[in-house]
């Protein structure tokens, strides 16, 4: 039986092969590029999660950007490098690894000008003008002379030809995300030149045109040469835009590049959060496009809908459906519309943790795909998970997402699993978060885990079953895990205040979980952010939405900076500052009383008093593991009920992230079973002699 056999004919239009200049897609699914931590220095689980894509049907797999020289170059980021021959075997694994499945490899090279320091090659960066550099580094570029402008064209010939020589089958020249040298050049804003290079619209896009026309006379025979283009910065007259210069900018080269691969721009904009767009939020900047080419277009927006896919493609919108993240959250997904099996599509949920693993120089994770980055050194393919040896039973107490992801995936392996819920519902903090403002994608974690165990006949689900130390060994599994996760805590405990701080008996002292669970506190309150992610700002959002007036404190000198590694960061401050709320950095909550909170300077000390007529605390949080204690301290009475293991999951071991939680969740269903030693790295490590690097 063919493998499509069971696919919904409506869908047919998306497994229709499209022609690339002299290359030829298998059908319309294209994994743009997009960074993930790995880069030049993690190659080998780069090439191996490359390699899972096009696995899973991504007829294009694409690079993320590739530094062509090293006067480009973006350290300490992990991205891709070609500055010499000396990088083609890397590369050349990477492309193995997608040619081995009938997909074509794209590369995205990449000269950046003055958006970085060069940190690494200490060699000033170049650019149109001597400007500083985007990063807070105290350094100018250089402006360019008529000798750098052919020097950065002849490297970037090299790198195509190194491309090619590495067996890429798609080379582009890049101008977007407000990253790379051809897109400065273009914006009025940063281009003030005199010569050739400056000046009318023309001039001002000669060098990218020059990059594309010097690719396809180096390697165009046999590579497409794609262009990755901003056709809106969304910055109105200031920036490039796609009702002027972006769409004249397409009309002037519209049949130069063998694909258009088009986008808003910078990254935050081409990336944002589904608390702040929805699938598809591209669509009305990029819609013009094809109208003005014949050569095929990609484009992006979250896009998990198979019925969003081929209405975008019968529209005429685009000829093939770009993926940077849907396709990390679900690396299977054309596979999946191909085999007809779209329930078991995990879609993603628009958190941007997956950027955290670029902006904090690690390599990739992802809250729907715990085997994201894990391909390699653990050997985790998303799909396949290794049988069980036994049908040996596990109970899981709690199902939120560290207990969901467990109970599936052992179900998966084979095992017969219990998953015990205190409550009437699933999805423990996700199904809670998911009400707030902005936040109900999140309940996409809980659904796809539920939709999988229902199809399990050996995974039972028990809601309203809160269990303790007699429910459980009256059970008596063989496996216990324990994933009850945590609260959060009111004495406002956490960075800024590392013992808490003494807090009175009052009603007016909230913490999330209270309104979570409903509470409507008196305005003004006083947020207090020590925990610097989405939390506070998600529950201001809240309160502004209900017309209270916010107060938002934090010990921070930012506000809610990891939002920063989620490029969330200005949305939330600019809704704070657009919402009037009051916004105080650096300053640590000292104490709250009877209408009024002492605050005091983080730098100083120095105090001051603000009226609030209440306070939400969103700090440090408390594990729930009373229950996993005391397990701990019955291990004579677990064993004389045969329970052979137990292990803590997620939350109430170490509150973190969703992500985190479905990754532990995983991992113990990975390992159940297996001799772990405590003592050994349970992971192959690039650049060691370790074991095998295959
Ligand atoms: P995590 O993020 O680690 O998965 P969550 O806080 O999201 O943790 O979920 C924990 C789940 O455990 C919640 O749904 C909670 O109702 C449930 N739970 C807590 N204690 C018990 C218990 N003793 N028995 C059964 N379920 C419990
Ligand atoms: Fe989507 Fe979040 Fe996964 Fe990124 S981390 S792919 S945004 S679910």
């Amino acid at each position: 039986m063919p493998l499509d056999s069971r696919r919904d004919p409506r869908y047919d239009i998306l497994f229709e092969p499209v022609q690339i200049g002299p290359v030829t897609a298998r059908n319309r699914f294209y994994q743009v590029p997009h960074c993930n931590g790995m880069g030049h220095r993690y190659p080998a689980t780069l090439a191996e999660m490359r390699g899972v894509k096009a696995e899973g049907g991504w007829a294009v797999v694409a690079t993320e950007e590739v530094e062509i020289h090293h006067s480009s170059e973006i350290s300490p980021f992990n991205e891709g490098r070609l500055w010499d021959e000396n990088d083609i075997p890397y590369h050349a694994r990477v492309v193995e690894k997608i040619h081995q499945h009938g997909s074509l490899a794209a590369i995205e090279l990449v000269f950046q000008g003055h958006t970085t320091p060069n940190r690494y090659s200490r060699v000033p960066p170049l650019s149109a003008h001597s400007r500083p550099v985007e990063t807070e580094d105290p350094l100018q570029s250089r402006a360019m002379d008529k000798e750098d402008f052919k020097a950065v064209r002849r490297w970037h010939r090299q790198a195509a030809l190194n491309a090619k020589r590495a067996g890429y089958d798609i080379v582009y020249a890049y101008a977007g995300h407000n990253l790379c040298l051809a897109q400065h050049l273009i914006a009025k804003r940063y281009n003030q030149r005199g010569d050739e290079y400056g000046g009318s619209l023309e001039n001002r896009v000669r060098f990218f045109r020059e990059l594309i026309e010097d690719t396809k006379e180096a390697v165009g025979d046999r590579c497409a040469v794609a262009v990755r283009f901003a056709v809106d910065e969304l910055m109105g007259p200031e920036g490039i835009a796609s009702d002027s210069e972006g769409r004249e900018v397409v009309e002037m080269l519209a049949e130069l590049p063998d694909l258009w691969d088009v986008n808003v721009s910078d990254w935050a904009n081409d990336s944002v959060t589904a608390r702040f767009a929805d699938e598809g939020y591209q669509e009305p900047h990029i819609a013009f496009v094809k109208s003005l080419t014949s050569k095929p277009v990609v484009g992006v927006g979250r896009y998990t809908s198979p019925d969003a896919m081929v209405s975008l493609v019968k529209r005429g919108v685009l000829d093939m459906i770009g993926a940077a993240r849907p396709s990390i959250a679900d690396p299977f997904l054309p596979k999946k519309i191909e085999e007809g099996r779209l329930d078991d599509i995990r879609e993603c949920i628009g958190c941007n943790i997956c950027v955290t693993g670029d902006y904090t120089g690690v390599p990739i994770r992802c809250t729907q795909n715990p085997t994201m980055g894990e391909e390699w050194r653990r050997r985790w393919h998303p799909e396949r998970i290794e049988a069980a040896g036994d049908a040996e039973s596990v109970l899981i107490v709690g199902a939120g997402p560290a207990g969901l992801e467990a109970a599936r995936a052992l179900g998966q392996r084979g095992y017969q699993v219990m998953l015990a819920e205190a409550s009437r519902e699933l999805g423990g903090r996700v199904t809670r978060e998911s009400r707030l403002p902005g936040m109900s994608t999140y309940a996409r974690v809980r659904d796809w885990r539920q939709g999988q165990i229902d199809k399990m006949t050996n995974v039972e689900i028990f809601r309203e079953s809160r269990m303790g130390l007699e429910e459980i060994l009256e059970v008596a599994p063989d496996h216990l895990a324990i994933a009850t996760g945590c609260s959060w805590r009111r004495d406002a405990m956490g960075r800024a205040n590392p013992a808490g701080i003494s807090l009175p008996d009052s009603a007016a002292i909230f913490t999330p979980d209270d309104i979570m669970d409903g509470a409507e506190p008196e305005g003004p309150v006083l947020i207090f952010d020590d925990d610097l992610y989405y939390m506070a700002n998600v529950l201001a959002d809240l309160l502004i939405s209900r017309g209270t007036k916010v107060i938002y404190v934090t010990p921070d000198s930012r506000v809610a900076p990891f939002t920063a590694n989620t490029m969330e960061q200005h949305r939330i401050v600019a809704r704070l500052i657009e919402s009037d709320a009051l916004v105080k950095t650096g300053k640590n909550l000292a104490a709250f009383e009877a209408g009024k909170a002492r605050l005091a300077c983080a730098f100083t000390g120095r105090e001051e008093e603000i009226e609030a007529a209440s306070l939400l605390v969103v700090a440090a949080r408390l594990p729930d593991d009373a229950l996993l204690r005391q397990l701990k301290g019955a291990q004579g009475r677990l064993k004389e009920a045969s329970i052979r293991t137990l292990r803590g999951l997620g939350d109430c071991l170490a509150p973190s992230t969703v992500a985190a939680a479905v990754y532990d969740g995983h991992r113990f269903a990975r390992e159940l079973g297996q001799e772990i030693d405590p003592d050994a790295t349970p992971f192959l490590r690039e650049g060691t002699a370790l074991k095998e690097q295959g």
